[in-house]
């Protein structure tokens, strides 16, 4: 799914995490986007250095289909998750972000185009259901899906400024 799709989604479901409350919201931001901010950064920094052209496609370069595979994978989440209930338990609900992330991506990536291995590097089992880029729709459901559930959620908590 889009980048965006997974922010929002993270915010949705993970943000809402205690006392203060905005910095629970940019924490799901931060690992909603992880998995897909790691192949991006590898791929502006081999730009940057110049070993690359704006020509080149980012799936190309092994440098950013192995960090977009590390970042999509329940091996490393699950490797940051040991750390992060080690090191600071209250990232935890954010954290959960990046699993949905995961999942979401699972279902709307396809064996051409960017499969999600869910394993890696341990396997490279995945799914091949739809990819969200050639199918409007799901982007159009995943949108209306996020707009009913922002609705709902703020007339149940209350809209802001509104007692
Ligand atoms: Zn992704």
């Amino acid at each position: 799914m889009d980048t965006l799709s997974h922010a929002i989604w993270g915010a949705i479901f993970f943000g809402r995490n205690g006392k203060k409350r905005y910095r629970g919201y940019i924490w799901a931001v931060f690992f909603g986007v992880l998995p897909d901010a790691l192949p991006f950064t590898a791929f502006m920094l081999l730009l940057l250095s110049g070993e690359i052209g704006l020509a080149t496609s980012p799936w190309e370069l092994p440098e950013v289909v192995v960090s977009y595979r590390v970042g999509h994978s329940f091996v490393t989440a699950g490797a940051a998750l040991a750390a992060i209930l080690r090191f600071y338990r209250a990232l935890f609900i954010p954290f959960l972000a990046w699993p949905l992330h995961i999942v979401m991506d699972i279902f709307t990536h396809t064996e051409d185009h960017v499969p999600t291995l869910f394993l890696y590097p341990l396997s490279d089992i995945h799914l091949s259901f739809v990819y969200w880029r050639e199918e409007p729709l799901v982007v159009v459901v995943n949108y209306i899906a996020i707009a009913l559930v922002i609705y709902f959620l703020l007339r149940i908590r209350g809209f802001p400024g509104r007692r």
